[in-house]
């Protein structure tokens, strides 16, 4: 298996955002794509190349993509500015206007705190969405490249098309989808098994249906992102009936997690996708920092065997997983499960 990278993700190193009230450590450090770097070694390990910003355009707001990247300099001309962007207002549910100070566009393109922008955080974002669009390629444009994975960091599905969130700026594996459509595929799938739901994604393909998404999650009613990520949330428009929403009850373990997962995939064949993108989060984890399912490590070896079961071209793309001493056994398991039953079921 393929597995792209760049070292270009270290110039994004956050160093605080807000919990509880209080101002913590941040946890998406670059030290976490070195873990997963080293679990993948046994893996053609790839320096992911340049696909152009045509996919990302195609997702993301021009003016967004501005703010990402020179926010950062207007923001640390202010007197007494922090070391990172971190906005300390929002415009309400009744709130609509563009403002052009910074302070106000930060609040209206970082839905929350836990997005901290720094100087280098613009060209990492932008250097993981590549990785994602070199796997996509890869896995488009070769017979013999049926899946490929991409150590993305930043992680993605958090981003909204006009709106950083949840330690997320360019939505990596929606950028991806894009470029397979753009490059002839008609129909892909999104299935998303971070711990958190891709709220950013469902919000980016919400109207369309020519891209799948599904969500399995810790429940939005206990667990970030709280406004969406719920059953009802089935597209709008064109879209309605393309997206679907697995919330599940805090602790839920391995055999509950794979009896949810089952009908998401059924529901996968049914759409018949030409390439299957997935938002390959490990915060699911029973030793995750941000602990909220409980899945084993022989969980994420069992899910990437059922994923890899499905036999189709498939695009993994990193999204989420926090340091603990199992995250690169968990992305080992999770390969291996993969590797070994679409390798069963295609030889
Ligand atoms: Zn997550």
């Amino acid at each position: 298996m393929k597995v792209f990278y760049t070292s270009e993700h270290q110039s994004h190193a956050p160093e605080s955002f807000m919990l509880r009230g209080q101002r913590v450590p941040c946890p998406e450090i670059p030290q976490r794509a070195e873990i997963l770097k080293k679990a993948v070694s046994r893996h053609e390990l790839l320096k992911c190349s340049n696909h152009g910003s045509g996919a990302i355009e195609a997702v993301h707001d021009s003016n967004y993509l501005e703010f990402l990247h020179s926010g950062f300099d207007e923001w640390s001309a202010l007197d007494g500015a922090s070391p990172e962007i971190i906005p300390n207002v929002h415009p309400n549910r009744n709130m609509s206007h563009v403002p052009r100070h910074i302070v106000g566009r930060a609040g209206f393109y970082q839905s929350d705190t836990s997005c901290p922008i720094g100087a280098g955080t613009g060209a990492a974002a932008v250097a993981s969405a590549q990785c994602a669009l070199s796997a996509a390629d890869t896995v488009l444009s070769s017979s013999e490249d049926r899946v490929a994975y991409a150590l993305c960091r930043p992680p993605g599905h958090h981003a909204y098309a006009d709106m950083a969130g949840g330690f997320c700026f360019i939505n990596n594996v929606a950028a991806a989808a894009q470029a397979c459509l753009n490059h002839g595929a008609t129909r892909v799938a999104i299935l998303d098994i971070d711990v958190h739901h891709g709220n950013g994604t469902q919000g980016i393909f919400y109207h369309r249906n020519d891209v799948l998404t599904l969500s399995l999650h810790g429940d939005p009613d206990y667990f970030y992102p709280f406004y969406a990520g719920y059953a009802d949330e089935t597209g709008i428009g064109d879209g309605l009936g393309a997206n679907r929403n697995r919330p599940l009850p805090k602790g839920t373990g391995d055999s509950d997690y794979l009896q949810a997962l089952e009908p998401e995939l059924e529901a996968i064949m049914s759409f018949a996708p030409d390439v299957l993108l997935v938002a390959l989060g490990l915060d699911g984890s029973e030793h995750d920092p941000l602990a909220f399912l409980a899945i084993t490590t022989a969980g994420f070896r069992a899910i990437g065997e059922r994923i890899g079961g499905l036999t189709l071209p498939t695009v993994l793309v990193q999204e989420g997983g926090y340091v603990s001493n199992v995250l690169g056994d968990n992305l080992s398991a999770f390969l291996a499960g993969y590797e070994s039953s679409s390798e069963s079921v295609t030889a």
